[in-house]
């Protein structure tokens, strides 16, 4: 089959936790969720409380719904969702969720454990959708079928996490949340994104905030990067868009409009995610 678009849904794009202060209705308070639809391909990254608006989406399609998730790493943020993501349960309905093992744990008991007793009221084994766990690591490169692949490389973040890069005919779109730079360009991430048409990043901090000022600590250590790093990646690497994402719990829409605005001065082709924004390549 052969499809001709490439359609990039924001559900979710804050980092850490949910928030829904008034002043931060604008961009958005659900936590990691990115919809890639290749076609009728339904490709899911990560699943924070953005995954939740994306189900009840779906369910509207009222067609049975097949889809790939790919998730980055198991911290809440990235996760949350997972129970309340309602296409899980119909019966009707198939999934492959796809991530990294954790030392001796196995990537689906990661996962099936956050419905354990006495932390959920639903056990995983209760949703009837048919659910199949892939493990993946650093550097698979997966064919997902119909001319869609996707590749992962490790980054510097608490407990590891993945990034990934998926690749249709001549579009792609990487996305890499949660991730600090430990150098001023990483020539392997560079590689990695190197001429992508949307890169979406982790730009949590600003780099006072990173760096830390005289009267505020560094924030080095904590996993996560600077928007300032996210444009000078993308000016190097020749991205076609660069996409500020993983917004800060207590950004507002202003701070976020600001650094929007600074952004686009460095960078044209800059633009902050905002909770249901879509981009067509
Ligand atoms: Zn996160
Ligand atoms: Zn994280």
């Amino acid at each position: 089959m052969s499809y001709n678009d490439f359609e990039v849904t924001f559900w979710g794009v804050r980092g850490s936790s949910p928030t829904f202060e008034p002043d931060m209705r604008e961009f958005g308070g659900n936590t990691s969720c990115v919809q890639i639809q290749i076609g009728n391909r339904l490709l899911i990254f990560d699943a924070g409380t953005g995954i939740q608006t994306l189900g009840r989406n779906l369910i509207n399609r009222k067609k049975h719904i097949d889809g790939d998730i790919f998730i980055t790493h198991t911290h809440w943020d990235h996760i949350q969702g997972l129970p309340f993501f309602r296409p899980f349960f119909q019966k009707k309905n198939t999934f492959k969720i796809y991530g990294q093992r954790k030392s001796n744990l196995s990537f689906s008991s990661v996962i099936k454990d956050i419905m354990k007793y006495p932390y959920s009221p639903i056990r995983w084994d209760d949703m009837e959708a048919n659910l199949n766990f892939k493990e993946i690591d650093s550097e698979d490169i997966i064919d997902i079928g119909d001319g869609i692949t996707t590749k992962s490389i490790k980054t510097d973040h608490p407990d590891e996490c993945l990034a990934y890069r998926i690749d249709y005919k001549d579009k792609s779109c990487c996305y890499l949340t949660d991730l600090e730079h430990n150098k001023e360009i990483d020539e392997e991430l560079k590689g990695f994104v190197k001429g992508t048409d949307i890169l979406i990043y982790d730009s949590n901090f600003t780099d006072d905030e990173y760096y830390g000022t005289f009267d505020k600590p560094s924030k080095k250590g904590w996993g996560h990067s600077t928007w300032q790093k996210g444009v000078r990646l993308a000016k190097e690497a020749s991205v076609g868009k660069l996409v500020l994402f993983h917004h800060k719990l207590e950004r507002t829409d202003d701070e976020l409009l600001t650094i929007e605005t600074k952004a686009k001065r460095n960078f044209k082709k800059t633009i902050m995610a905002r909770e249901g924004m879509k981009i067509h390549i």
